[in-house]
């Protein structure tokens, strides 16, 4: 990609936030100058809002990758003292609607809207085009694992959204939590494996016992060498590959003594041959080839 002999001006403010989902805190991105956008204001503390008007200059556009209290709270605040627009994929009262595909153009800067639910149904990510820089919020982090907390989080539509942003092609990652990420298309593909890893784990973890287990059964195999302050979290991660894995068919759902347990699905057997088949599909992968050409 040839780059503009111009780049935007990118500056990271650190909202004073830290914790375990949000690292150091999380990041506010000033995109331009006088005026800037504003991507995700964060928590709402006054001086971390005067950081942030002071490295913007002035405010054009205040826009949020996702509602969550980490993000979203300075946002309307942030707005009213600089008379900027605060826009949301889901607004509340006092903020402008964002739609996928949609551009947010101010006076030195325009983004692309890209919607990427998974993280959050109402998660979408920025792409400044010109330069490859995106912003990706919570779907992908400087550093460790986005969280997907189900029903809030869906892992089938996050790991859509990541194919999706490695189509973009970008160069640089400037993500909600953690350091920039250099080499994005690098990363887009280690988020992948890595989920694709888990899955594995998941699936083998299901195999080895000898009854139906729960995702806090699983984990303490599953990551070994993890600080057991992680497991709650790493349950609820471990919840997510089941529910993907269930909607697959290829898991399923036992419920014993008022506990959801999870155990391998039984392959059943093909309506025309017999033969096991994988997943919800009546037929196998011959004879629904076989009715296709008979029928047509
Ligand atoms: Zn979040
Ligand atoms: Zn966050």
């Amino acid at each position: 990609m040839e780059l503009p002999a111009e780049l935007t001006r990118i500056v990271r403010v650190l909202a004073p936030n830290p914790g375990l989902r949000e690292l150091e805190g999380t990041n506010t991105w000033v995109v331009g100058r006088w005026p800037a956008v504003v991507i995700d204001p964060g928590v709402e503390d006054p001086s971390h809002l005067d950081e942030v008007v002071e490295a913007a200059g002035r405010v054009g556009a205040v826009l949020l990758t996702h509602d969550h209290p980490d993000h979203a709270p300075g946002a309307l605040t942030l707005g009213r003292r600089t008379g900027a627009p605060v826009y949301a994929a889901r607004p509340i009262e006092g903020m402008r609607r964002l739609h996928d595909g949609q551009e947010i153009r101010i006076p030195g800067v325009a983004l692309r809207v890209v919607a990427t639910p998974g993280h959050s149904p109402d998660h979408v990510a920025f792409f400044l085009e010109r330069e490859g820089a995106l912003f990706t919020g919570d779907v992908v982090l400087g550093r460790g694992t986005s969280v997907i907390d189900p029903p809030e989080g869906d892992l089938v539509q996050y790991l859509r959204s990541l194919r999706r942003l490695r189509e973009l092609r970008p160069r640089t990652i400037y993500p909600g939590h953690g350091p920039v990420v250099l080499d994005a298309t690098a990363k887009l593909d280690e988020y992948l494996a890595h989920r694709e890893e888990r899955e594995r784990q998941v699936l083998a973890g299901l195999a080895s016992a000898s009854r139906p287990r729960t995702p806090e059964e699983l984990v303490p195999e599953i990551y070994v060498g993890y600080p057991a302050e992680l497991h709650p979290l790493a349950a609820r991660s471990v919840l997510a590959h089941l529910l993907k894995l269930e909607a697959e068919g290829r898991v399923e759902r036992v419920k014993a003594d008022g506990e959801v347990r999870f155990a391998l699905a039984h392959p059943r057997a093909c309506e025309r041959c017999g033969r096991p088949v994988h997943g919800r599909a009546r037929l196998c992968g011959p004879c629904s080839l076989a009715v296709l050409q008979e029928g047509g």
